[in-house]
């Protein structure tokens, strides 16, 4: 498998994941994306540890104990990725787990955009970063504590900074500008963080939004679409009809309607059962399908065992033609239930549309079908919708 392969199937999962938001996954990718962040200034401070020219810029005390706070958390977030491993396979995991996760990690976060002067810094990305991937994976209340207690922390350190209580950025000594310049180490510094945060926001939020954006694009495509017969839907069928109307309003090109209406449909239900009466949907939906142009006519299931086919450019003679082609398919489909054999007939009715009157090239081939289902079933009844008095006109021809 190449690279992109790997990398196309590891980000399906990812928004798989996303969507599911099961706890245990939840929390694993939480933790592996929170633990280089934390390991980033883990690493830094190190540096600045042991190395004295950095140090200086650093109070020592503060800097144990912003390590000594650092290495509990990533080791937390170890022990997580760890526990969730184990379990990613079932959906067992304490319901406290997702908040024992997101919380220590953003606190210690907004502690250390705190710690290193909350305007100066770009801390606040990282923060920023971490709020959005645990919204992203996690509910509301999961991320309450971590917003409530981090507002608290910046509130309570701005009053205190500004009556002089406590200095601010606590964690450092030396000035962080050197004349107009920043220091060598703060430049190091910022550009770490500063990269590092940007990068991995730039990749959650394009991640986010194309996830997003597949998504919306399967539910539009779920609202237009049938489910049982993968054909357009009634409100699909109205949509193009009024765009088809207006079309033909314009050009004075005919196009006609075409309705089909399954014969005693009931009695398949009530003999073979109702998953025999939905195959014979699927198979008549198919039939419709085949019969029809791609990209050009729109095939629709608009009710119960009725189906509506749209054929824009097309003459009154050349519709009747088509659903020809589609009776004869239906009719000579043979289903196979219970090892018993049966086949099925439609009525069909069509309507050539006049004046860009989409509505009244429906009803009239609404009519027709009811005709057609009066005179005996499985036949096609076909008029040109030109007024009321349109049925007069009427084109009656049976199949048998
Ligand atoms: P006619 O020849 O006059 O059209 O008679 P019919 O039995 O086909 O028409 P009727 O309106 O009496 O019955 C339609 C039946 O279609 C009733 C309903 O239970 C069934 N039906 C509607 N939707 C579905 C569906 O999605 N699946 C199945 N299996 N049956 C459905
Ligand atoms: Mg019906
Ligand atoms: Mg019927």
């Amino acid at each position: 498998m190449s690279w992109a392969e790997k990398l196309s199937r590891l980000t399906a999962w990812l928004a798989e994941q996303l969507l599911a938001r099961r706890p245990v996954i939840s929390c694993l990718l939480f933790a592996a994306a929170g633990i280089p962040m934390l390991l980033l200034f883990l690493g830094l401070q190190g540096f600045a540890q042991a190395h004295a020219a950095a140090g200086a810029f650093y109070q020592p005390a503060a800097l144990m104990a912003m390590q000594a706070l650092l290495a509990a958390v990533v080791a937390g977030l170890a022990g997580v990725s760890l526990y969730c491993w184990q379990r990613r396979k079932t959906e067992s995991a304490c319901h406290w787990l997702p908040m024992l996760t997101v919380t220590p990690t953003v606190i210690t976060l907004i502690g250390l955009a705190i710690a290193y002067g909350l305007k100066d810094t770009p801390v606040s990305v990282a923060v920023l970063t971490a709020i959005l991937l645990a919204r992203a994976l996690f509910d509301f209340k999961t991320l309450k504590p971590s917003l409530a207690i981090g507002a608290a922390m910046v509130l309570v350190n701005e009053v205190l900074v500004i009556q002089g209580v406590v200095p601010y950025a606590p964690l450092l000594t030396a000035p962080v500008f050197s004349g107009g310049e920043l220091a060598w180490w703060w430049q190091i510094w910022c550009r770490a963080v500063l990269d590092f945060s940007l990068l991995s926001f730039s990749a959650m939020a394009f991640f986010l939004f194309s996830t997003l954006g597949q998504r919306r694009r399967e539910l539009e495509s779920l609202v237009r679409t049938d489910m049982l017969t993968g054909l357009a839907n009634r409100r699909t069928f109205m949509a193009q009809l009024e765009i088809e109307s207006h079309r033909h309003a314009r050009s004075k090109r005919p196009f006609c309607l075409v309705m089909c209406d399954v014969d005693h449909f009931k009695k398949i239900n009530d003999t073979w059962g109702h998953p025999a009466g939905d195959a014979v949907l699927v198979e008549l939906g198919r039939i419709l399908k085949n019969t029809t142009r791609e990209q050009i006519d729109t095939a629709a299931r608009i009710g119960g065992e009725e189906f509506a086919v749209l054929l824009p450019e097309t003459g009154l003679e050349q519709a009747e033609r088509v659903a020809q082609l589609m009776s004869s398919g239906v009719r000579s489909q043979i289903f196979v239930f219970d090892g018993q054999q049966f086949s099925v007939t439609q009525s069909v009715g069509i309507a050539q549309a006049c004046d860009g009157d989409g509505d009244g090239a429906m009803r009239v081939a609404d009519d027709n079908l009811y005709i057609a289902k009066r005179q005996g079933r499985d036949r096609i009844v076909a008029s040109v919708a030109t007024s009321p008095a349109a049925v007069d006109s009427q084109v009656a021809c049976s199949l048998k």
